[in-house]
């Protein structure tokens, strides 16, 4: 084997564990002395993929594939045998004799990775030499330790524009190589290349397979001028999207707790790790996407979100969580107090108390209802709406229905919602959740080979498929309360509660027609027909009904927020709610026979004014009949007593 001595190929099948490698790519489960998981080679919705720890093989009953160890990563990753011995040997800590010239030998993608751990080595020897004194007291400021520098290959650049250059095409790499790899830039308009990274301690950033593929590179001083943190680019061995720095160093941890906690920087990681969490992981570079949560779902399937006080409630926040449960992963956010960030909290009160706010972390339904109340978005019924609405399509991400519906009970209770109308508006957004949900679970080939340079990727080849429309909402589009009159938008409120007395009292002294507003005067139909034929009525079955869009609109809005209804309409109107429905309804039903008193004497007047030079008109005298009738209901209504 080229450049591999075959013993060492010989140890590395020896030592590698096949449960331990595949579980890399596969949530593996026990399944007596064998091992099973969801085939990673074809669409697999049970699990036919079987792995024989005794034998060293797989075997997918559904696709047919199978083989060893070697031949898993090769199919899989499309790497090359010795890339696979020299990825293996590496993770195992089987040292491969090292020689410059038979690299000429290695594919491009294993030149680059090659490249980058003779940086990561270069660095971290830096890093305990002479030159890296300030490096060494930096860490030692920061609290991390030597195990913990070692651990993670932290190390440093010295401030040189070409020492990796130099270090590196001595080793036999050429300039171009280095610059694919990340490592150097090329100078514009002149020759010749310089190193990216200078003056900064490093971060080698590891695929969970322990392969270094690029670096995170933190300035030491506070310089302004300087950026903070500088990243390696994307190369063909570094996709920001499907890296998660840390997890090399905690899969087995994540594996055994069953969790992942995810945090926002590298130094958040080390410290949390340092302090025997070792759960923790980031991102690099990139917001959560959707092969990170892929990843994370190998080893887990729960996710805690740790977050600085000040960063809940960012966008960024928000798009994780929905890419994690579009994943099917359970979603918690852990906030920490004020001015904390996990570095500074774990000095101060240590991973017992870490971990037990994580015990306690909050779901990211409380998470997201909690940023809404802060809002004031229950406040007000016609945002309320648009809160509901965000919630439920964020439940509709997560693809067990089961759990879908376990939340929608949740909110149900707790912000006393008729669950009809919750799981209407759930049902409109699963469809348009699937829709999304499809387009992003196609088949694509599994780590696709980066392309050749000068050839373009293969992400055009896959077309999404097109857009499906969703169905109409439940939830109304926020409607405006001030155009309903407040007395009829009042006496709804009184209405809903659905006392059967209440609905005698009121329907013997009122019409639909009395009704000013188009939508009210309908809903007040649908609620009479209801009682004529029931002799009861409910909001809850109100919900079920087909309706049209306005009306369905109000009856949403009354009903998510009619348990403080009255005091609701006491701020839009004082005079006709109190704490007394009896009351309010008396006061409600004269304003509304009384508005609709004025609008028959106004359409009188327009009539006199129209049949001016006429007769007298058998219309007027139908109107004035009209009005002659709704003042003596005024005055019963007066004189009814309050209950
Ligand atoms: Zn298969």
């Amino acid at each position: 084997m080229a450049g591999i001595p075959e013993d060492i190929v010989e140890r590395v099948k020896a030592e590698a564990n096949i449960v331990d490698v595949i579980s890399d790519y596969v949530r593996l489960r026990r399944a007596g002395k064998n091992w099973q998981g969801l085939c990673p080679f074809h669409d697999d919705k049970k699990p036919s993929f079987n792995v024989e720890p005794v034998k060293g093989i797989f075997k997918c009953f559904a696709c047919g594939k199978g083989g060893n160890v070697f031949t898993f990563l090769m199919e899989l990753n499309g790497w090359t045998f010795p890339e696979t011995v020299r990825s293996l040997a590496q993770s195992l800590g089987i040292e491969i004799p090292d020689d410059p010239r038979e690299r000429q030998q290695y594919g491009e993608n294993e030149r680059l990775a090659a490249a980058v751990a003779d940086a990561v080595r270069y660095f971290a020897s830096t890093l305990r030499s002479d030159a890296g004194l300030t490096a060494q007291a930096y860490f030692r400021k920061r609290g991390i330790n030597d195990d913990t520098v070692a651990r993670f290959g932290l190390g440093y650049s010295v401030d040189d524009w070409t020492g990796l250059l130099q270090k590196l095409t001595a080793s036999g790499y050429t300039p171009e190589e280095l610059e694919r790899a990340g490592l150097v830039i090329r100078r514009e308009g002149r020759s010749g290349c310089y190193d990216r990274f200078r003056g900064r301690v490093m971060f080698p950033i590891y695929t969970a397979t322990g392969r270094a593929v690029g670096f995170g590179a933190r300035r030491m001083t506070e310089d302004p001028d300087q950026p903070k943190y500088i990243n390696s680019p994307e190369t063909p061995i570094y996709q920001k999207s499907r890296v998660l720095y840390g997890l090399f160093q905690a899969k087995d941890a994540i594996r055994r707790r069953g969790l992942a906690l995810m945090v926002e920087g590298y130094v958040d990681v080390i410290s949390l790790h340092q302090a025997g969490v070792e759960t923790a992981i980031a991102t690099s570079g990139t917001a959560m996407t959707t092969e990170h949560a892929e990843l994370i779902s190998r080893y887990c399937s729960r996710v805690v979100l740790v977050f600085d006080s000040d960063q809940a409630g960012q966008n960024a926040t928000e798009r994780g969580i929905d890419v994690l449960l579009r994943r099917g992963l359970d979603v918690a956010v852990l906030r920490l107090p004020d001015g904390e960030d996990p570095d500074t909290f774990i000095r101060k009160y240590g991973a017992k108390e870490f971990d037990a706010r994580v015990e306690r972390s909050m779901s990211f339904l409380e998470f997201r209802a909690g940023l809404m109340k802060r809002a004031g978005d229950f406040e007000a019924p016609e945002r309320l709406a648009g809160a509901i609405r965000s919630i439920v399509s964020t439940i509709a991400l997560i693809p067990d229905a089961l759990k879908r519906e376990l939340y929608i009970q949740k909110i149900s209770s707790d912000y006393h919602i008729p669950e009809g109308l919750l799981l209407q508006e759930l049902k409109r957004a699963v469809g348009g959740a699937e829709n999304r949900r499809r387009r992003e679970l196609l088949p694509r080939p599994p780590q696709p080979v980066p392309p050749p340079p000068g050839q373009t990727g293969p992400e055009e080849a896959i077309a999404p498929p097109p857009e499906v429309e969703a169905p109409a909402s439940a939830l109304p589009a926020p409607l405006k309360l001030d155009q309903i009159p407040s007395a009829e938008a009042g006496l709804l409120g009184v209405l809903l509660q659905g006392d059967p007395q209440m609905l005698e009292h009121v329907f013997a002294r009122i019409d639909p027609e009395d009704f000013a507003h188009p939508v009210t005067r309908e809903l007040v139909g649908l609620i009479l027909s209801h009682y004529v034929n029931q002799r009861s009525f409910s909001v809850d079955e109100l919900v079920m009904e087909e309706m049209a869009p306005e009306l369905r609109d109000l009856v949403t809005l009354l009903a998510i927020s009619r348990e403080s209804i009255s005091v609701r309409w006491e701020r839009i109107d004082p005079d006709i709610a109190g704490p007394n429905p009896w009351k309010s309804a008396r006061d409600c039903l004269i304003r509304i026979v009384r508005d609709r008193l004025e609008r028959e004497f106004r359409r009188l007047q327009e009539r006199t004014r129209e049949f001016d030079a006429r007769q007298e008109d058998e219309h007027e005298n139908e109107v004035l009949a009209t009005i002659r009738d709704l003042a003596l209901r005024i005055e019963d209504l007066r004189k009814a007593s309050v209950a």
